[in-house]
């Protein structure tokens, strides 16, 4: 058994995949027509040219630095690259094989790094690993520019992986993928959001999981209490079976709940919205009755794609979603990307520090033409939808009226074009700066609504990498400095009347709802996994009760008198 942190909760159990999925080095698999054949060689011929450039580019500085016989390695490395073998080899497999061109050098280096390996002599056996080397680099070329490759997943299996980037788990749909088993991670990294927005069981932090687990292995993924079992015995097995059926149990009756209203004991309503990536998390929402969408992150749209898509392109995209869920609103947010949301076709300039640099609506403003279409989308779909413009990473004043100046100047492109749109559609600005929550007040003059991004205002707030696993110990959303500051955006923006959501994970989690309704929130918005568990806890708390322990809380000096502070109120609560 091994032990690692829920990220995602729930039980899964299936056979592991183990990949690494985070080297980029999964070869994707696919059936070809013979016809596209020759168009496979191209991208071999034109992924052979970066590699060999890199290759001289990296015989040159080793021969600078270091000398001129370990810099030889690189010249045996571009032979290979040219041997006529490998390219037979690659072109039967595309040819009589009939696969994808990174399948073809997959098989062909590793029959040729074989026949190496097998020969008596020292020589021929290193010249295998160095046939690896130039597969891997071939590998590596081939995916610039595309979506990371997925492993072919049976169906029911457990990704077994060293770090899961968002594009591969955004990629994992139609795939029956059970559960996520991941070395590395974070609780609001966007691979997280992704698998709780699908309600998929994920643990990160499993010590050298993807070492200590071999494809095939039976798993049982304990996404209550952070474990993995290994091919466990009868005798665990039996206790998961009861476990099963206790939390189905559980299930269903939070389904009792799916047409109750989210209000508190007490009668007070709260706005209970879902956060969305994808089509399909709309259907999800729509299913459980979320009252709306409160995020529409729009990163998915872009990250699924190999260009950046078009306005037509996207309107399409964000119809279709709002059709699903109307008359609820749905809130888009305008594309951030930057930091650890990098789309592979926008390679952005390599920052000592990415996320403190461009990303965001910085980056918008930065490059006006990806947000001109995007607003242009969005704005056609608001003569037929209730949909809002929500801008992230808002840093200042600055920030909302240089993005207002583009709205403005795309509703008149949109109206000399004779596009209808709605010209008082809402614009909210994301509160996750620091410099956003202290200037709360001023900002409220500048837009229609808020929306709290507690994952990012977390981040920092307490200058602790949301990403990282060194500090996860201070990223830490019961910080006082963290409450302090959620009050303070909530008074704020009660009196300047405007409206203020929630929508970080802290909002999906069923232990903060009384403290989030008692400090002032009326408006929640979270994954849609996590509906149904936020509304029972809304229908738990008394607001009263909630508005005192709130004040109570913000008193508090130390992360830990608040959490045992909490835990003494939820054990009240049980024995009520
Ligand atoms: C947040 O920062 O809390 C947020 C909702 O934005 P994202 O997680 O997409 O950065
Ligand atoms: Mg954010």
């Amino acid at each position: 058994m091994i032990l690692g942190e829920v990220a995602s909760s729930g039980l899964a159990r299936g056979p592991a995949v183990v990949c690494g999925c985070a080297e980029d080095t999964i070869v994707p698999r696919r059936t070809i027509d013979a016809r596209e054949a020759p168009f496979e060689m191209e991208r071999l011929d034109a992924a052979i040219s970066i590699v060999e450039r890199d290759l001289k580019r990296l015989q040159e500085i080793v021969q600078r630095d270091t000398g001129k016989h370990e810099a030889d390695i690189f010249e045996a490395q571009v032979l290979l690259l040219h041997d006529v073998a490998l390219r037979e080899e690659v072109s039967t497999r595309c040819l009589s094989g009939k696969v994808n061109v990174e399948a073809a050098v997959d098989g062909a280096i590793e029959k040729l790094a074989s026949i190496f390996a097998r020969l008596e002599d020292a020589y021929f056996q290193e010249r295998a690993a160095d046939l690896r080397d130039v597969g891997k680099r071939l590998l590596d070329a081939l995916a610039k520019g595309q979506r990371p490759a997925m492993p072919i997943l049976p169906d029911g299996g457990i990704l077994v992986t060293t770090e899961l980037l968002p594009s591969v788990i955004a990629q994992l749909d139609g795939q029956t993928i059970r559960g996520l088993v991941a070395e590395t991670g974070g609780q609001t990294a966007h691979a997280t959001i992704l698998a709780r927005a699908r309600r998929i069981p994920m643990l990160i932090h499993v010590p050298a999981a993807a070492k200590r687990i071999q494809s095939g292995d039976q798993l049982i993924v304990d996404g209550l209490a952070g474990r993995v079992f290994i091919n466990p015995t009868p005798a665990i097995l039996r206790e998961y079976d009861r476990l099963e059926a206790d939390l189905q149990a559980h299930e269903t009756a939070l389904k009792g709940l799916l047409d109750l209203p989210a209000v508190t004991r007490d009668g007070v309503a709260i706005k209970l919205c879902a956060n969305i990536g994808k089509s399909a998390d709309a259907v999800v929402a729509a299913s459980l009755n979320a009252e709306g969408v409160g995020l529409y992150r729009t990163e998915f749209v872009f990250l699924v794609q190999d260009h950046f898509p078009s306005e037509e392109e996207q309107y399409h995209v964000y119809r279709a979603t709002a059709e699903r869920l109307k008359p609820r609103e749905v809130v888009i947010r305008v594309l951030d990307t930057g930091s650890d949301k990098i789309l592979p076709y926008f390679p952005l300039p390599r920052e000592a520090n990415p996320s403190l640099g461009r990303r965001g609506i910085r980056l918008l403003l930065a490059h006006p033409e990806i947000l001109r279409a995007q607003l242009r989308a969005i704005l056609r779909l608001s003569a037929t939808h209730p949909v809002s413009i929500l801008l992230p990473m808002v840093g200042g004043v600055e920030d909302v009226r240089a993005a207002k100046v583009v709205i403005e100047s795309m509703k008149a492109s949109l109206a000399a074009d004779r596009q209808a749109f709605n010209p008082r559609i809402p614009v909210g600005a994301m509160i996750e700066t620091p410099a956003a929550a202290i200037l709360a007040a001023r900002l409220a003059q500048e837009v229609d609504f808020f929306s709290i991004g507690t994952n990012d205002l977390v981040q920092y707030l307490l200058t602790t990498d949301r990403t990282s696993n060194d500090v996860s110990s201070y990223y830490e959303p019961l910080h006082p400095a963290m409450l302090e500051t959620l009050a303070s955006v909530a008074t704020a923006a009660k009196a300047a009347g405007r409206n203020v959501s929630i929508c970080g994970e802290m909002a999906g989690n069923p232990a903060y709802t009384a403290l989030l309704l008692g400090l002032g929130f009326r408006s929640l918005s979270v994954s849609p996994g996590d509906l149904l568990e936020i509304k029972n806890a809304i229908r738990a708390t008394r607001m009263q009760h909630a508005e005192s322990f709130a004040r109570h809380l913000l008193q508090l000096s130390t992360i830990q008198e608040i959490k045992d502070h909490l835990r003494d109120a939820k054990a009240r609560e049980v024995n009520e």
